[in-house]
């Protein structure tokens, strides 16, 4: 038995998650902790407010630190380990899940299926530039008919006697749509449905026929842009295609390595949310106490910090096993669904705590607790994560009615 005397506990790492990290990944995590202390957290309750971003200053900044593509290797990115890519997104998405989005669907969509499925012109081409931040890109998968079954898209890429691809459809949801230099998009080459025939095309959105339109009026990811892709006759050379990957095993895969982050980043929001709420206990008083001292208000913060510490516990096991032997898409639904659902809860909580001033973008809390409703959506919704991982338990899938 050990007679070592355990170090004092620290209410910011009670459990003493940082002694399971590398000195490189605290280095990684206080320099885009640093940064988002500059660039970001002074600001983004405005940008919030207002909907303004400044999309494109901010993804050179962050191409600056080199948070672009992050994990992925050569053609400019830092090619650092995926733990190390997830504690970046926790950082980011405790500044605002939109920021987290921004660099989320640059590195972990776009970038990744450039990475993984392009030609080597395509990676030449565009991964420097948009690891450098100078070259922003977007994913285009869902549309107005299709979200949570992908594979029903109606967006069509047909092939002319010339070997030009000529591409119709239209994209809905597509966050960076409306600022983006390049759109990786999804289209049927076969018939609608099945989603055999689907490939990927990469799309300089300077090209004639294609238009991408800011969604206004959002309640949720104030601080992104998100954005209807609109292509119309949009003629592209016969090597635009994905050579790679034909299916759904294109964006499916892109999705995964995107879900992974937000495993991580979700614990971002609720850590923000929760400090928020552990440090306004401390101070507001009522009855003639700090709020903080009455056992209900101490059931709350125990709670969240218990959620808090396993999620991020969870996070980094995931991001250990990405590391060493690989994920399963049906681990990485663990992650997002557990996360995700817990984080929500942690920054509902966390409002009540703060009373009145909960609603106030005064603080972060409200900000967080709105914007997670968008990540408990995409990247599929949290029903969908249900029933990936009960197909997992069970050998049975559950995504479509029983025929009877
Ligand atoms: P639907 O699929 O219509 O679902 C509606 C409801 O029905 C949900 O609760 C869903 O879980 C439920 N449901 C559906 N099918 C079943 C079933 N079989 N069993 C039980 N319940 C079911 N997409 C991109 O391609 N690129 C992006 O960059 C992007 N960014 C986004 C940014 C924001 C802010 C938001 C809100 C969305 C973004 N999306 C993006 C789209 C997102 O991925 C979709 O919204 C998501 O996949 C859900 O699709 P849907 O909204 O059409 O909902």
């Amino acid at each position: 038995m050990s007679n070592r005397r355990p170090p004092t506990l620290d209410p910011y790492d009670p459990l003493g998650i940082d002694d399971l990290l590398q000195p490189e990944e605290i280095a990684i995590r206080d320099t885009v902790r640093s940064m988002l202390a500059s660039e970001v957290d002074p600001y983004v309750a405005e940008w919030f407010e207002t909907g303004d971003l400044p999309a494109r200053d901010l993804m050179r900044a962050f191409g600056k630190v080199g948070l672009l593509g992050m994990h992925l290797d050569g053609y400019g990115c830092a090619g650092t380990s995926a733990t190390a890519y997830g504690i970046a997104c926790l950082e980011l998405e405790a500044a605002d899940s939109g920021i987290r989005s921004m660099v989320s669907v640059q590195g972990s969509l776009a970038m990744y299926a450039i990475w993984a499925f392009g030609s080597e012109d395509q990676k030449q081409t565009w991964l420097p530039r948009m690891a450098s931040g100078e070259a922003v890109g977007c994913f285009g998968l869902t549309e107005p008919d299709a979200g949570s079954d992908p594979a029903s898209m109606r967006t069509v890429a047909r092939q002319d006697a010339g070997g030009d691809w000529i591409l119709n459809g239209t994209k809905m949801w597509i966050t960076n749509g409306s600022i983006a230099d390049v759109a990786v998009v999804w289209a049927q080459t076969e018939e609608a449905g099945s989603g055999r025939g689907v490939r990927g095309f990469v799309v300089p959105t300077e090209t004639p026929g294609f238009t991408g339109t800011t969604i206004k009026h959002k309640m949720s990811l104030r601080a992104s842009v998100t954005a209807e892709l609109v292509l119309d006759d949009v003629r592209l050379p016969a090597d635009a295609v994905l050579p790679e990957v034909t299916g759904m095993r294109g964006p499916l895969s892109c999705l995964s390595e995107a879900r992974y982050g937000i495993v991580w980043g979700a614990m971002g929001a609720a850590r923000s949310s929760y400090e928020a709420a552990r440090s306004y206990a401390g101070t507001r008083t009522q009855f003639g106490a700090p709020i903080a001292g009455f056992q209900l208000t101490q059931a709350k913060l125990a709670d969240m910090s218990l959620e808090l510490n396993k999620g991020i516990l969870l996070a980094l096991h995931l991001g250990r096993r990405k590391d060493t032997v690989g994920l399963r898409p049906e681990q990485v639904s663990y992650g997002k669904l557990n996360n995700v659902r817990e984080a929500l809860e942690i920054c509902r909580t966390s409002r009540t705590i703060l009373g009145a001033n909960g609603i106030s973008l005064e603080y972060p809390v409200i900000r967080h607790m709105n914007n997670l409703e968008s990540v408990l959506t995409y990247e599929g919704t949290s029903e969908m994560h249900t029933l990936i991982v009960g197909q997992a338990l069970t050998g049975q899938a559950a995504f479509r009615p029983s025929q009877s």
